[in-house]
């Protein structure tokens, strides 16, 4: 059941909440389809929590291969100090070093690995290992940090972490990125507009010599507040005709269908591309595309 709910929180994440809550007021037959993914989401839900586990972190998931392309004897992670925990034993025998080899880092590692035996693709940085290491060391009366964030070089060469070359060049990549991402947020438009001729329908002759095509316009309000929206055509003269007006709701879509038409002249091919303004308070906040189709009028 939980593998069920979380497969209708995977959909509601895709699709919207508004969109899942209209599904299942329509019923299992009406959206078979939709229905049928559902549960086969939920199968391998179930699949990977009663059996797969942490499979899916060591096998499936790229973040641990992608972690060990980036690092070199300088990188810091979870590991293990062998210079002071070897050699491991029973802490009554002289000349052992700090590791009682006790198995409480082993027992507690979600994806069952030893890191005494050092740094593994497997290793998800949970650090549950440090916690369980550092409660033994505080009972036998030793320093914590057996096993501690740190870096090869840290650990066998008493080094300090420096700046490296290769640092410095993961700080240029990130900073790109971080750069590249604020530039999306900062040009993103509140409002998309995406139009398609209405499937199934082909132009219409109007009286006068005039060509009409029927459209449906989609719309994405990304703001906080209801847009009121008002369709221009851009560079052709022509006219557009609403069925309704459009008002998009904050943070939602709107769907409507609206008529173009223009003259018989303007049209020298069988399809003619044009662009919409979509205006808000004289505005134009965003343009579209669309394709005319009419019959080829030799110039
Ligand atoms: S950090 Fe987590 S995954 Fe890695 S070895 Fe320790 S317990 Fe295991
Ligand atoms: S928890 Fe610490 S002392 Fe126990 S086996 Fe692991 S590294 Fe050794």
């Amino acid at each position: 059941m939980l593998s069920f709910l979380i497969a209708n929180f995977f959909l509601a994440y895709i699709i919207g909440i508004d969109e899942l809550g209209k599904l299942v007021e329509e019923g299992i037959f009406v959206n078979f389809g939709t229905f049928s993914a559902l549960v086969l989401f939920t199968l391998v839900f179930f699949f990977v929590y009663s059996w797969f586990r942490e499979q899916a972190c060591i096998i499936v998931c790229p973040y641990g291969r992608l972690q060990g392309v980036l690092l070199d004897k300088n990188s810091i992670l979870v590991a293990y100090d062998y210079v002071r925990g070897e050699p491991r034993g029973k802490i009554t025998e002289l000349g052992n070093g700090d590791c009682v080899n006790c198995h409480a880092c082993v027992r507690v590692c979600p994806t069952g690995i030893d890191i005494r035996n050092g740094t593994q693709l497997e290793c998800v940085n949970c650090t549950a290992c440090i916690d369980a290491c550092n409660e033994i060391m505080d009972h036998i009366g030793k320093p914590q940090g057996l096993i501690r964030y740190a870096s090869e070089n840290n650990i066998a060469k008493k080094e300090k972490t420096t700046y490296t070359w290769r640092l410095k060049m993961y700080t240029i990549v990130l900073t790109a990125l971080i750069s590249f991402l604020a530039l999306l947020l900062i040009t993103r438009a509140d409002v998309s507009a995406r139009i398609i001729k209405t499937p199934g329908q082909t132009y219409q002759k109007l009286e006068g010599g005039k060509i009409s095509n029927l459209y449906n316009i989609k719309l994405a309000n990304k703001t906080r507040r209801l847009i009121h929206v008002v369709l221009k055509l851009e560079e052709m003269e022509g006219e557009i005709s609403m069925i309704n007006p459009i008002d998009v709701p904050k943070e939602s879509y709107f769907q409507t269908s609206f008529f173009v038409t223009f003259k018989k002249e303007q049209l020298h091919h069988r399809k003619t591309k044009f662009k919409v303004g979509i205006y808000e308070n004289g505005k134009c906040i965003q343009t579209a595309t669309a394709t005319f189709l009419g019959p080829v009028i030799q110039k």
